[in-house]
C-alpha cells in the first residue's frame, strides 16, 4: 500500500453510514483529530453531514473505553481488569459452554459496522474455533430483504448496481421508503441534480419528509401496504400498455404469472388499501414511464416488514415489465444503511454464508473456503439461526454469546425481550467501543480500537469496496477486534490462522472470495488507494501484454460514457486501460446479462398480504419508526456527542394534530405508545406531515422512549428481517418519562441470572 504523505491529512472514510463519505483527517496537538474535507472522493465531493464531521468526539477517552472491564463475584459489578484477566475469563466462559452443551450453544454476534476483515475473521472464528453454526450480525435487520429479492431477481445481490452517479442522469427516480435528507445528507444533491437535468422524482413514504419536500409528487401509503401500491402501479402500466414487451422476451422469464397476479390487483382496490389516491397513482405510472429511463430505490421502509423480500420484489416486477433494468441509467438499487452493511454480508458473518458471498449449504462453496483455510470441508458447520432468532435464543438453546459491533438492547425488535434474553445468559462477552447498553449486561467487556485508530476496507452502498486509513494511535489499554480474536483463537488452540495485520486478512479474504458471486480477489489496497475505491465483482487476473490482448471484462466494457469516447473504462474515479492492466472492476451490473443461470432476471409471482398486525380496536394507530439526521443507529457512539445532542436530545413521538386533538395531546406533551409488546413515552410532536392513522419515532434511545420496545418481531419468511416498520399501537396522554439520559446507567446493575 502506498505510505501517507506525513504533511497531508490522512484520506480515509467517515465511521457511520453506507454512503462511506470520503474525509481528511489531520492530527492535531491538543485535540484528538481534525476532520477536513476531500473533494476528491466523487460520492460526497467533501459534503459530509453532522456525524461524520463530529466523529472524532467518540475518539476521546473522556467517551469511550480505555481498559477491559470484568464482572465480579464479590459485587456483580463491571470492574477494570487486565487484558489477560480478560481474554481467559471469555475463553474459559466459551471453552467451557461447548464443553457442557455443544458448539452450537455458543454464539457469536456481528455488526454491520464491522470491516472486511473483521467479519470475515469473525465469521472463521466462529466456524473454525468454537466450530458452531450459531452466528449472525445486525445487519439481517438492515437490508436482507432487499438481498433476498436482489438474489432471486438477478441472481446477485449489490445494493446498488450503478454508481450513484448514474442518478442524476436518469429520466425518474421512485424512492421508496427512504429519507436521505434524515440518513445521508450528502446524498440528496444527487437528486437535487436529478431535477436540475430535467428528470422527476416520486417519494413514496408515509410521512411527508424532508426528502419528500423535494419531490415532485409524495405518496403517503398506509405503513406496510408498499407491495399493494407496487402491483397497483404494475396493473396501471399493463393496462395503459406501457409495458416493454421486446425487454421482457429477450432478457427476463416469469412474466405470465407476475402479470397474472398484478392483474388481480385492480387499481381501486389498491387504493383502498393503500389510502393513496388513484389519480396519484395513474400519475406516478406515467411519471415513471415517461423518459427513456427510470430508477426505483428502496430503503428500509418497504424491506423492514414481515414481507419485504415480496415488496421488493414487486418494485423489481415494475422495472422489468417496463425494460427499467440492466439497461444504461436504469434499475432497481437498494440504498444499504449500515457503514459496512454490504461487506458484511459478503465475507461470512451473515448464518447462511461464507465469504465471496458463497452459500454456507453449497459444497463447492464450502471446499472452496475450507481449502483456503486449511481443514476439511465436513468441519464447516452447516447455516445458523437469523439475528432475531438467535437473540431470541438466548438463555435457552444458545448459552454463551460473543458479541462484537453491536447494541441490540436498543436496536433488536421487541427489545424488552432481547434484554431480558441477553441477561439470561450464561456467559455474555461484549467487544465494543464505548459501554453501551447491550456491553453494559456484559460478564467481560473489552475496549476495542475505531475507524481513525485502524486500518481496514469497507464496501459501500454502491458495491465499492473502500480503504479505511488509520490516522491515530489509539489510546493504551485499547486493542484491535483482530487482535482479540487472535488472543482468543490462540487460547482456544487455534495459534494460527487469524492474523492481526489487516491487510494480511483482505489478501486471505481475497483467496477465500475468488470465483465467489462477490469476487475481491483483484482487488488490494494499494488499487483501492489509487483508483478512489474498486467496484466488485473484481476478479484477478494475470497482466496482459503490453501490446494488448486484455481479456475485457463484459460488464465494464459497456461502462463507457457517450460523452468520453476513450475507450477506457471508468473504474471509480480512476481509468484502466481495456488493453492491459488488471480487471477493472464493474461499476455497472447485468448491462448484458443477469447473473442468473440462464442470464435472464426472472419475475417473482407476488399478491398484496396484510402486515403481521393489523389495527383494532384495542391498537388503533399504526407506528413506524426510523432515523434522524443526528443520530446513528442505536446512539452508542453519536449519543455520546455533544453537538449530536444537543440537535438531537431525545426521542419523541411524532403525529397529527387530529390523532393528537383525540387524545388531549400538546405539543411536547408526554404521549405514551403502547403495543403489545410493551410501553415507550416520549414528548409529543405535532405535524401535518404524517398520516393521522400513524404515528413515528425514531429509534436511537434506551430507556422509557425506546421505539424497539414496541416493534414487532414478525419475521419475513425468506430474508427473516423483523417487521420494524409497521405494528399497531395506541396511544395515550402519559406522565413525564423518568429520562435519565445517561446510556450508562446499567454499568452498576447486576445481571439477572434468570
Ligand atoms: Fe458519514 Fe453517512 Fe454522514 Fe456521510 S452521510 S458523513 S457517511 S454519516
Amino acid at each position: 500500500m502506498p505510505a501517507p504523505n506525513a504533511a497531508a491529512p490522512i484520506q480515509t472514510h467517515c465511521p457511520y453510514c453506507a454512503l462511506q463519505c470520503g474525509m481528511g483527517l489531520r492530527p492535531q496537538p491538543g485535540s484528538v483529530v481534525e476532520v477536513v474535507e476531500r473533494p476528491d472522493f466523487p460520492v460526497n465531493r467533501g459534503a459530509l453531514c453532522g456525524k461524520g464531521r463530529t466523529a472524532p468526539a467518540v475518539l476521546s477517552s473522556q467517551v469511550r473505553l480505555t481498559g477491559p472491564l470484568v464482572r465480579t463475584h464479590a459485587t456483580g459489578r463491571l470492574e477494570p481488569a487486565t487484558w489477560e484477566e480478560a481474554l481467559a475469563r471469555i475463553a474459559e466462559g466459551l471453552a467451557g459452554t461447548r464443553h457442557t452443551y455443544g458448539p452450537d450453544a455458543v454464539g457469536v454476534f456481528g455488526g454491520g459496522g464491522l470491516t472486511n476483515e473483521k467479519a470475515y475473521t469473525l465469521g472463521k472464528f466462529a466456524r473454525l474455533v468454537l466450530g458452531t453454526s450459531q452466528i449472525d450480525y445486525n445487519g439481517r435487520f438492515c437490508m436482507s430483504s432487499a438481498a433476498a429479492a436482489h438474489n432471486k431477481a438477478f441472481g446477485l445481490d449489490r445494493g446498488l448496481p450503478f454508481p450513484l452517479e448514474d442518478i442524476p442522469r436518469t429520466g425518474c427516480v421512485v424512492l421508496v421508503g427512504s429519507n436521505l435528507a434524515e440518513t445521508m445528507p450528502p446524498a440528496l444533491r444527487y437528486l437535487t441534480e436529478l431535477k436540475e437535468n430535467g428528470g422527476t422524482l416520486i417519494v413514496i413514504d408515509p410521512r411527508r419528509t424532508r426528502t419528500a419536500e423535494q419531490a415532485d409528487l409524495h405518496l403517503a401509503p398506509r405503513p406496510g401496504t408498499d407491495l399493494a401500491l407496487a402491483l397497483g402501479m404494475l396493473h396501471l402500466v399493463i393496462a395503459e400498455g406501457r409495458t416493454d414487451e421486446e425487454f421482457i422476451r429477450e432478457r427476463t422469464s416469469g412474466w405470465d404469472e407476475a402479470r397474472a397476479t398484478a392483474m388481480a390487483h385492480w387499481p381501486e382496490h389498491v387504493e383502498r388499501i393503500t389510502g393513496v389516491p388513484l389519480p396519484q397513482l395513474r400519475e406516478a405510472v406515467r411519471m415513471f414511464c415517461a423518459p427513456e429511463a427510470a430508477m426505483v430505490l428502496t430503503a428500509r421502509g418497504p424491506e423492514q416488514q414481515s414481507k419485504g423480500t415480496d415488496t421488493v420484489g414487486a418494485w423489481i416486477n415494475l422495472c422489468l415489465a417496463t425494460g427499467r433494468a440492466g439497461r444504461p441509467l436504469s434499475g432497481y438499487g437498494c440504498l444499504t444503511g449500515q457503514g459496512n452493511g454490504q461487506g458484511g454480508r459478503e465475507h461470512g458473518q451473515k448464518a447462511d454464508q461464507l465469504p465471496g458471498y458463497r452459500k454456507l449449504t453449497d459444497p463447492a462453496a464450502r471446499a472452496h473456503v475450507a481449502e483456503v483455510w486449511g481443514v476439511e470441508p465436513d468441519t464447516l458447520p452447516g447455516p445458523g439461526r437469523s439475528a432475531y432468532e438467535l437473540l431470541d435464543a438466548l438463555g435457552s438453546e444458545v448459552k454463551a454469546l460473543l458479541l462484537m459491533g453491536s447494541n441490540p438492547v436498543v436496536s433488536a425488535p421487541r427489545a424488552a425481550h432481547i434484554e431480558e434474553r441477553l441477561r439470561s445468559l450464561d456467559f455474555l462477552a461484549v467487544a465494543d467501543v464505548v459501554l453501551s447498553e447491550t456491553a453494559a449486561l456484559a460478564d467481560v467487556v473489552l475496549p476495542v480500537t475505531q475507524w481513525a485508530e485502524e486500518t481496514g476496507t469497507t464496501t459501500s452502498l454502491e458495491g465499492r469496496v473502500l480503504l479505511r486509513r488509520q490516522a491515530v494511535s489509539p489510546p493504551p489499554g485499547v486493542r484491535t477486534d483482530l487482535e482479540v480474536l487472535h488472543a482468543l483463537a490462540g487460547r482456544l488452540g487455534w495459534e494460527k490462522g487469524f492474523p492481526t495485520d489487516p491487510e494480511e486478512v483482505f489478501e486471505e479474504l481475497r483467496r477465500a472470495s475468488a470465483g465467489g458471486p462477490a469476487d475481491y480477489s483483484g482487488i488490494t489496497y494499494r488499487r483501492i488507494v489509487e483508483e478512489n475505491g474498486v467496484f466488485w465483482p473484481c476478479p484477478e487476473r494475470p497482466p496482459h501484454p503490453a501490446d494488448g490482448g486484455a481479456e475485457v471484462c463484459e460488464d465494464a466494457s459497456l461502462d463507457v460514457p457517450e460523452d468520453d469516447p476513450s475507450g477506457d473504462v471508468h473504474a471509480g474515479a480512476g481509468l484502466v486501460s481495456q488493453a492491459t492492466g488488471p480487471h477493472p472492476g464493474t461499476p455497472r451490473l447485468f448491462l448484458d446479462r443477469f447473473a442468473t443461470d440462464d442470464g435472464r432476471a426472472r419475475f417473482t409471482a407476488v399478491g398484496h398480504r396484510p402486515a403481521a398486525e393489523e389495527t383494532d380496536a384495542e391498537y388503533p394507530v399504526l407506528l413506524t419508526t426510523g432515523r434522524v439526521v443526528a443520530q446513528y443507529q442505536s446512539g452508542a457512539q453519536t449519543r455520546r456527542v455533544a453537538e449530536l445532542n444537543a440537535a438531537a436530545p431525545g426521542p419523541f413521538v411524532e403525529l397529527h394534530p387530529r390523532l393528537a386533538d383525540r387524545m388531549g395531546v400538546a405539543e411536547g406533551d408526554p404521549v405514551a405508545v403502547v403495543s403489545r409488546r410493551g410501553r415507550a413515552v416520549a414528548p409529543a410532536r405535532i405535524t401535518g406531515t404524517i398520516r393521522p392513522d400513524t404515528v413515528f419515532m425514531p429509534f436511537h434511545w434506551p430507556g422509557e422512549g425506546r421505539a424497539n420496545t414496541l416493534t414487532n418481531p414478525a419475521l419475513d419468511p425468506t430474508s427473516r428481517m423483523p417487521e420494524f416498520k409497521v405494528c399497531a399501537v395506541r396511544v395515550e396522554p402519559a406522565k413525564a418519562p423518568d429520562q435519565d439520559g445517561d446510556p450508562d446507567r446499567d454499568q452498576s446493575r447486576n445481571r439477572n441470572r434468570g
